[in-house]
């Protein structure tokens, strides 16, 4: 997926968005519609207008004043998805304070088809795990073929971000998807190591903990105490989740199991 311009300095053209929804300003060499009873209502023309010139705004990163959020929620085109993602991104990594985004951002997603919302959210999780990955749980958009797909194409600390969401309900292919998925963090391979280091007095050899970032810590140490790291590579706050992601994935299991009884 690609939203940015296609020429430096013009601000006529969009990329397509996600969606393919070419977003054209101003094109005045496009074909005209050939059936000749086909008619243009003037709330479309009025319409059409304020979501350019919305769309506009957001690309250019300019200011979204309360009305526009007002027209944005009132009419969620999906064209404003990715923008006003990115526009959220920027802003909670910004910290700015006066920004609607944080504000806004969820309300419009909820109004969004929850397929659509989900595909633009997993499609961009990469860019801002932590932001991307609280708008998923926020929103309950937990999609379990793509959290897997995650687990399987990228980082594992980006997908584990997208965990601790929820979904409205849960089927056998979604259960089997999360099976799939503690499977992959069950057989996660070690990052650290236990071995033996040569003491510095009198040279002895004793057991330590090497995390994965070569801190050497006492053999009985989880997390590594400079860097936080157990011997997965893995913090305590992604052990948490995951705790919490088999607790749910178990529940489920039983429920299915209950249910074919
Ligand atoms: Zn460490």
């Amino acid at each position: 997926m690609d939203f940015d311009e296609v020429s430096g300095k013009g601000k006529s053209m969009f990329m397509a968005s996600a969606y393919g929804t070419a977003v054209i300003i101003s094109d005045k060499n496009k074909t005209t519609h050939k059936d000749t009873s086909f008619l243009v209502e003037n709330s479309e023309i009025k319409s059409t207008i304020t979501k350019n010139r919305i769309l506009e705004k957001l690309h250019s990163k300019n200011a979204i004043s309360d009305d526009e959020w007002s027209e944005i929620l009132a009419f969620p085109y999906i064209d404003y998805a990715v923008y006003i993602l990115k526009g959220h991104i920027f802003a909670t990594e910004s910290y700015e304070i006066d920004s609607n985004y944080k504000q806004y951002t969820p309300l419009y997603f909820d109004l969004l088809d929850k397929k659509d919302a989900s595909c633009i959210l997993y499609d961009n999780i990469q860019e801002a795990p932590g932001i991307v990955g609280a708008l998923i749980e926020d929103l309950q958009l937990f999609d379990p073929a793509k959290t897997l797909k995650l687990f399987r194409d990228n980082d594992i600390h980006v997908a584990i971000k997208a965990l601790s969401a929820d979904r409205e309900s849960y089927s056998l292919s979604d259960l089997q998807n999360m099976n799939e998925i503690l499977n992959i963090l069950d057989n996660l391979p070690d990052k650290g190591k236990i071995a033996e280091v040569q003491g510095k007095l009198l040279g002895k050899t004793k057991m330590k903990y090497i995390c994965q970032n070569d801190h050497v810590n006492d053999p009985d140490t989880i997390f590594c105490s400079t860097c936080d790291l157990n011997i997965k590579g893995l913090t305590i706050n992604e052990v948490g989740k995951i705790t919490n992601f088999r607790e749910k994935v178990n529940v489920l299991n039983q429920l299915f199991t209950d249910h074919k009884e």
